[in-house]
């Protein structure tokens, strides 16, 4: 007797080459293959009169075979079989290539289906290799909706859909069902079984859609219990217990008073360090809107309890910047800050280092360079990272290993939907700062086209000559792309504003450069050294200069709205009104909406949210080494609403059974195990 676990080789027709073919899918086991979900489907429910259908359509009919098929030899190597077939209302030719038992198959007066597309020319129709089947033979290719597989060599969409039918008859009662009934019930959530059939097999439309919903709900529904799972496991993980401070004592210290959004962020940091749990916290802000001064004032607050902090910054450049900052708010209170980036000298390194093993040092600031093995802390406390994605888990995990579970702060400038952080991040817990320091200037933003050049040109010398300086943002070109319309690289675009500004000095940066160069031209131009920088993005991330008062995106028709936000954020952090430009000659409608969203609104979150529904998760996905487990029929983008029901529902259900212990919920925890397994390496 066969069940989910025996091997595919068990099923007729799968000998040892093809089920070589379908490990390569990923299936392996009966469970595997019935799980192997179709890609698409092609609906062949409809059938057509020969006389009605139109040139280029793809459609069934019911026809007789009109004449006895010829083989006919046209060349060595190409052989074809030729018939016509009819019905009531008109007739097509059928021509099959290289497949000579077709004119075993069909005879002149049998009744068959066909399924393909009809060509016209003039008045005559004809069809190439249809998919046919005799009325009644039960085969099940024509008349239905028929499921379409991911291919791979060595195999065909009618071998796989026959495995899998037998894979459902052999073992599709025995599928366990892996939501509680409780959960299906309320969301109305067909069971396992008829799912699986009709997912493959689906009688008609409406099924297709039940069967999509309850996978769809039980694949998020399974992932929300592994990461909460992540989460509850953290939770019971020891950490350090900090005392409990008045943070008054340290707002007091500044020339302004903190928002209420950084006084949250706060309190809910500070909580988690006095709990005796590790924290794991994700602190996410609009650009500007204060992230450095929550972690200033956590450092302050590990300091206090005798530990040290360290701080890491993706560049060098932005360790600089922090190192400058954070003095600011905390060299005044006595503490003792360090710096330790790649660029110093070694005797200045070993110096730091030296300090920082004998507990001279509150808080450490820098780069990679921070979690290199030889670097030795006292009382690590917490660790601040800053813009986490662009480290990687592993590097995170190095500096974590330094301490005795010391508290982790995560700090990201990426607005995402509060949903999707819940998911991108995994196990981390969120805050939000969702409110900007008072009196911030609106960044003012425009979408113009080429014919707006000139005036562009002479803003950009208008605002250069008030001493201004400008920001010009070329999309990065991927290799091997092939374009209609060419982009502008970066180096190209700064050689022509080289030769329309003779009298500025135009500085470039760009993704081939050395990171140690890159640094280089970007410190000059922070210095003031330079009056326009053009880059492709990958100056996207943090640096300040203050001075600068324009942003200029071309072809912004490539940025997603949060990365034209992202680079928007660039400007207005001075005193200075601040412009941000949107060069595309794109005519797309969508490109057109996108714009205007970044002209009607400053408001990261809410240019997150629109992201989200105009373009799917795949700006936030896709740029981002998320590691997420991929998902099999969910699609994170469209089915938002879902995925906030399965964390609901998980939430309550891991309230009720914790450890998912009971045994009506054993089908659950399995494919929860196994998912953490699969991903324990990979994603959070
Ligand atoms: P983020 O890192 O979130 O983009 P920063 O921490 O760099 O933002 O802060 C942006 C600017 O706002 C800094 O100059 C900072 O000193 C200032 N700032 C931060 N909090 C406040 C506040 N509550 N009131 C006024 N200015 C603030
Ligand atoms: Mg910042």
């Amino acid at each position: 007797m066969a069940d989910l676990n025996t091997d595919v080789r068990f099923i007729k027709g799968i000998g040892e080459k093809k089920a070589l073919a379908l490990n390569k899918l990923g299936v392996f086991s009966l469970y595997d293959l019935v799980s192997f979900f179709p890609r698409r489907y092609e609906d062949r429910t409809k059938f057509r009169l020969i006389g009605e259908t139109l040139d280029g359509e793809t459609a069934c009919i019911r026809a007789i075979v009109a004449d006895t098929p010829r083989l006919m030899r046209i060349r060595r190597g190409m052989e074809l079989v030729k018939f016509r077939a009819v019905d009531e209302s008109g007739s097509v030719d059928i021509t099959y290539f290289n497949k000579n038992y077709v004119k075993d198959n069909l005879n002149r007066g049998d009744q068959v289906c066909f399924f393909g597309r009809i060509e016209c020319k003039g008045v005559r129709r004809s069809m190439v290799n249809p998919v046919y089947e005799h009325e009644d033979s039960g085969k099940g290719v024509t008349g239905r909706i028929v499921p379409v597989y991911r291919m791979t060599a060595g195999l065909n969409q009618r071998t796989i859909t026959q495995a899998v039918r037998q894979g459902l008859d052999a073992c599709g009662e025995q599928l366990p069902e892996a939501l509680p009934e409780s959960v299906r019930e309320r969301q109305k959530l067909v069971q396992a079984r008829y799912a699986y059939e009709n997912i493959h097999f689906p009688a008609d439309f409406g099924t297709l859609e039940l069967a999509r919903r309850r996978l769809i709900f039980e694949e998020l529904f399974v992932l929300s219990c592994a990461l909460n799972d992540l989460r509850h496991k953290r939770d019971n993980d020891d950490g350090l217990k900090l005392p409990a401070a008045d943070f008054e004592e340290f707002w007091r210290t500044l020339p302004f008073a903190p928002t209420g959004a950084q006084r949250r962020a706060v309190a809910e940091a500070a909580a988690d360090m006095c709990g005796g749990r590790a924290m794991s916290r994700l602190v996410q802000g609009d650009v500007g809107s204060g992230k450095t001064l929550v972690a200033a004032a956590l450092i302050w607050f590990t300091q206090r309890a005798g530990y040290t902090s360290a701080f890491m910054a993706p560049t060098e450049i932005l360790a600089e910047q922090h190192f400058v900052t954070l003095s600011g708010f905390l060299a005044p209170l006595g503490l003792r800050i360090g710096k330790l980036t790649g660029a110093m000298s070694a005797k200045e390194k070993r110096e730091v280092k030296a300090a920082l093993k004998n507990g001279e040092i509150d808080l450490i600031v820098g780069t990679h360079a921070l979690f290199s093995e030889d670097v030795e802390y006292r009382d690590l406390g917490l660790v601040v990272t800053d813009e986490q994605h662009r480290f990687g888990v592993g590097q995170r995990a190095a500096l974590i290993g330094k301490g005795t579970r010391p508290h982790v702060l995560v700090m990201s400038a990426t607005p995402i939907p509060r949903t999707l952080a819940l998911i991108l991040y995994g196990d981390l817990d969120v805050s939000i700062i969702d409110e900007l320091p008072p009196g911030r200037q609106k960044v003012d933003t425009f979408a113009v086209d080429e014919s707006y050049r000139a005036r562009l040109n002479g803003f950009i010398r208008k605002l250069v000559g008030e001493g201004r300086q400008v920001f010009v943002v070329c999309p990065m070109v991927e290799e091997n792309e092939e374009l209609a319309t060419p982009l502008k690289s970066a180096e190209e675009h700064a050689a022509a504003l080289r030769e329309e500004f003779p009298e500025l000095r135009v500085a470039c940066v760009h993704g081939r450069m050395k990171p140690k160069d890159k640094d280089a031209v970007m410190r000059a131009f922070a210095a003031g050294e330079s009056d326009i920088l053009v880059s492709t993005t990958v100056i996207e991330v943090g640096v300040d200069v203050p001075n600068a008062a324009l942003m200029i995106v071309e072809n912004a028709e490539r940025f997603g709205l949060s990365q034209l936000h992202q680079l928007r954020g660039r400007v207005g952090r001075g005193k200075h009104k601040s412009w941000c430009i949107l060069v595309s000659d794109s005519d797309s409608e969508e490109t057109r909406a996108r714009l205007e969203v970044m002209c009607k609104t400053n408001d990261g979150f809410q240019i997150a949210e629109k992201d989200l529904q105009l373009r799917g998760p795949g700006d936030f996905f896709g740029s981002r080494q998320h590691g997420l487990p991929e998902m099999h029929v969910a699609d994170l983008g469209a089915d938002m609403n879902v995925l906030q029901e399965a964390q609901k529902e998980a939430k309550l259900l891991l309230e009720s059974d914790p450890g998912l212990r009971l045994p009506e919920h054993a089908a659950l925890r399995e494919r929860v195990e196994k998912l953490l397994e699969k991903s324990a390496s990979g994603w959070n």
